[in-house]
């Protein structure tokens, strides 16, 4: 049988067969050959008993992250708000780099537009040609085009704690918010202080992983690595400039002859976008080969 792997919990895997979840442990070989299977794996499972089954194969990977642990997502979420609290678009442009390094489309969200409706931020996005959405999950604006966007897709839920994870998902399911209130009742101190990933079915076709404070818009280097050599492909509004610089190899930071800062100037590449790009820059050149 094959299906999706949906959680993973002390060694067991819980793999979605149709609807029917199959606890499953791992064959000995992933051990042996230091494969760890991960949320989002497409997997063969064999039944044997009720229930339970024996994980053997993973099928290959579209992708995978760290930080979550989490494989095959199509499309990563940056839900953001201009109300309280107010997401640095520094971590936006950081955590969208780093899906489009990993081919997971990115997906800007901005909530609270009931509160703020965050028009500088729409624009800035709007011009990356990062698909771009402003939604309120108090008013239910903006919900269609969202609940559209994840249909038929794995989603990744990512956003600093506060913007309103947990009230969209809440207002695209109302299961969800079932779930939800056991899961927090059940860990006690609500799911914030959970690291574990688990994906949910949402009404209609669409799957979500939710990642209670993914790491990488917490802090400034957490998160996954990014390589510099490859950070200018990973600005998409960069892509139609690169290739044009005077010099191969142009860090696009302050050489002459650069097309991207021709392009900058002329305010085709939003000069903040620039800005963040130069930051990540800089960090990934702490980045030691060999932590990769
Ligand atoms: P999470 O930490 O990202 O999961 O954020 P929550 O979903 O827990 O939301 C944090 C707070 O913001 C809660 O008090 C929500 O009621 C509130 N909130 C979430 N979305 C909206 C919204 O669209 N508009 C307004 N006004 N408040 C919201
Ligand atoms: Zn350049």
């Amino acid at each position: 049988m094959t299906g999706l792997i949906v959680k993973a919990l002390s060694g067991f895997y819980y793999v979605d067969c149709g609807g029917d979840i199959i606890q499953c442990k791992p064959r000995g070989k992933f051990r042996y050959e230091k494969v760890s299977p991960l949320v989002g794996d497409r997997v063969d499972i064999t039944p044997t008993e009720p229930g339970k089954g024996r994980l053997d194969t993973i099928h290959p990977r579209k992708n995978q992250f760290q930080r979550p642990a989490v494989a095959n997502m199509d499309q990563m979420i940056l839900i953001a708000s201009q109300a309280i609290p107010v997401t640095d678009p520094f971590l936006i442009d950081r955590v969208a780099a780093i899906a489009e390094l990993k081919d997971c489309e990115p997906i800007v969200v901005i909530n609270k537009c009931d509160l703020n409706p965050a028009e500088e931020l729409f624009q800035r996005y709007q011009a990356t040609g990062i698909r771009t959405m402003r939604v309120s999950a108090e008013t239910g604006e903006g919900l269609e085009e969202l609940a559209a966007c994840l249909h038929g897709k794995i989603s990744v839920f990512t956003g600093n704690s506060g913007v309103g994870k947990s009230s969209l998902l809440n207002a695209l399911d109302e299961q969800f918010q079932i779930e939800t209130g056991e899961i927090s009742k059940k860990l006690g101190r609500g799911r914030h202080t959970t690291r574990h990933v688990e994906l949910f079915r949402l009404e209609g076709d669409a799957i979500i992983a939710d990642t209670p404070g993914f790491s990488a818009f917490d802090n400034e280097k957490g998160g996954e690595p990014l390589d510099k050599d490859t950070l200018d492909r990973s600005f998409r509004e960069f892509r139609p400039y690169l290739g044009q610089c005077r010099f191969i190899g142009c860090a696009h930071i302050k050489e002459k002859g650069c097309a991207v800062l021709a392009a900058v100037k002329a305010g085709d590449i939003p000069k903040s976008r620039h800005r963040s790009y130069v930051r990540l820059y800089e960090l990934a050149k702490e980045n030691k080969p060999w932590e990769k």
